[in-house]
């Protein structure tokens, strides 16, 4: 490859991503990696928007539309970006990755029809069929490719998106699994029949695919339950990541082919590792409706084993001060609830009262991956404060009180003691090692996975029901009053 100003832009633009990815694996160093892949992907979209050639030495002309969409796409990016609510993150990611996956399909669309053209003027021209040969078909072949992936992963983000924040509901039918392989079939043989036959034949069952992948993108997330779509959505991701690499391929464009390669490849990563840590397989999770319900806000049944006990904001407030170490394990109600600027007061004024505070981090404590992190360093709590599982599990033994504040699965003990548990195996913070276990939730609910949880039931645990920002609220009063 030549080496040019453009090569040397998408070189850059490329180390960025890859180094920008390995920053995003430590919260202290997430934003600056951001940043920096960003700024790279800008390097790239301006190397190219200015310096591109093609073959016959023309650049780009169509400025006032690259710009326009430019300017439209940027002004949502940065406004969808500033309003969303942190527990809406996963939902506003599946609708950015849908547009992904829609770009992919369009540029496959676009580049079918310059093929179609390009075989009917040599055609016309009085050209044989050989025209259309190796060459032009390892492009079709990608061009497919591209179109398929794209259109299904920008179909199931949508509905991801849908379900997410109420707007449609899990719905399956009577072997919808058995439609949906029939789906995939059909689109693979009308693709298999398009590289066969000449282009100019096949320009109906083109589009047939495009609608085809659509509907089996919509069918593919339609059962899946809507506590699981944050999985999805990661599957989705690297869906988006192979089909944009398919237009690196189309465009002989090596940072675009880097880029989806890098998404495709942590999206997939990202996938495995969410089902490792919840200890369920990804057919599990494709094929399950797990938590469907439980998630939209505790319509599962009560808990009923057996008869727990109430502390109350004083006894917990004496009982927090008096400690030496007090353990923090935060969980998606805390996000719900917004509390994590009163949860880092209330380590404030624990440890100027000489206790030793720490927050217990599940890997998918929460909804998305990080959850817990994000929200914490919002309100500025210091990462040294944070503790990985297996750190914290070490640590629960010689821990006086650990505050459970909105999580629930991810301290059940169910995924140790029980084997007929659907959690079972989900490696968790065991808080019951510590002396004492105060829960705040507001009711006996359960949570994503809607079952009940025994730690509640246990003689050293003792619930303080409430929404966490109101109960924080009321026992930094006390702790305060307690001098
Ligand atoms: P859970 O969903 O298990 O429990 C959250 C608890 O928070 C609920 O029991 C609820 O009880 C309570 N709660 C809700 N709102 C409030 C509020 N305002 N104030 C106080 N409490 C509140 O959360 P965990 O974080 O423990 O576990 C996460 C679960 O999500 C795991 O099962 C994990 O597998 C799953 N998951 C995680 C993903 C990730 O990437 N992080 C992705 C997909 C799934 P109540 O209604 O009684 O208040």
């Amino acid at each position: 490859m030549e080496l040019n100003i453009l090569t040397l832009c998408y070189l850059i633009a490329s180390v960025t991503f890859i180094v920008g990815l390995k920053m995003l694996s430590h919260p202290a160093s997430a934003r600056k990696g951001n940043l920096l892949a960003a700024a790279g992907m800008t390097i790239a979209i301006l190397g190219t928007i200015f310096l591109y050639k093609d073959s016959e030495g023309n650049g780009l002309h169509n400025y006032a539309w690259i710009f326009a969409g430019l300017l439209i796409g940027g002004v949502i990016g940065t406004l969808a970006a500033k309003k969303v609510k942190m527990t809406a993150m996963p939902e506003m990611v599946s609708l950015f990755n849908g547009m992904g996956g829609a770009c992919a399909a369009l540029i496959s669309i676009v580049e079918f029809n310059h093929l179609v053209k390009g075989y009917g003027a040599h055609l016309a021209a009085g050209g044989g069929p050989e025209f259309f040969a190796v060459l032009d078909k390892t492009t079709l072949l990608i061009i497919l490719l591209g179109l398929i992936i794209g259109s299904i992963s920008f179909a199931g983000s949508m509905i991801a998106w849908g379900k997410l924040n109420g707007r449609i509901k899990d719905i399956s039918f009577k072997g919808q699994h058995l439609v949906n392989n029939l789906l995939i079939l059909l689109i693979f043989g009308l693709a298999a029949y398009l590289l066969i036959a000449s282009p100019a034949q096949t320009v109906p069952f083109f589009y047939a695919i495009v609608v085809l992948s659509l509907v089996y993108g919509i069918f593919f997330v339609m059962p899946i339950g809507g506590a699981d779509m944050p999985v999805v959505i990661s599957l989705l991701n690297s869906f988006t990541g192979v089909a944009a690499a398919c237009g690196g391929f189309l465009y002989d464009n090596k940072v675009m082919l880097t880029g989806g390669i890098l998404v495709g490849a942590a999206g997939t990563l990202l996938t495995i590792l969410m089902c490792k840590a919840m200890n369920r397989s990804l057919m599990n999770v494709l094929l399950g409706s797990f938590g469907g319900s439980a998630a939209g806000g505790g319509a599962a049944a009560a808990a009923s084993g057996g008869t727990y006990k109430e502390i109350s904001l004083s006894d917990a407030a004496t009982v927090m001060s008096y400690a030496n170490k007090v353990m923090i394990v935060p969980g998606y109600g805390l996000a719900v609830a917004q509390a994590q600027h009163v949860c880092h007061e209330l380590e404030k004024v624990l440890e100027a009262k000489g206790v030793d505070v720490k927050y217990a981090i599940h890997p998918v404590a929460g909804r998305m991956p990080g959850h817990m992190n994000v929200l914490l360093a919002e309100a500025d709590v210091s990462y040294e404060k944070l503790l990985e599982m297996e750190q914290a599990n070490d640590e629960f033994k010689s821990t006086d009180v650990v505050l459970v504040l909105g999580a629930n699965d991810v301290v059940n003990p169910a995924a140790k003691n029980d084997p007929a548990s659907p959690i079972f195996g989900m490696p968790i913070l065991e808080v019951e090692e510590a002396k004492t276990v105060i829960v705040n939730k507001r009711s006996m609910k359960p949570g994503y996975a809607g079952i009940e949880n025994q730690l509640f039931f246990q003689p050293r645990t003792s619930m303080l029901f409430g929404d966490a920002k109101k109960a924080l609220q009321d026992l930094l009063a006390e702790i305060k009053s307690i001098g």
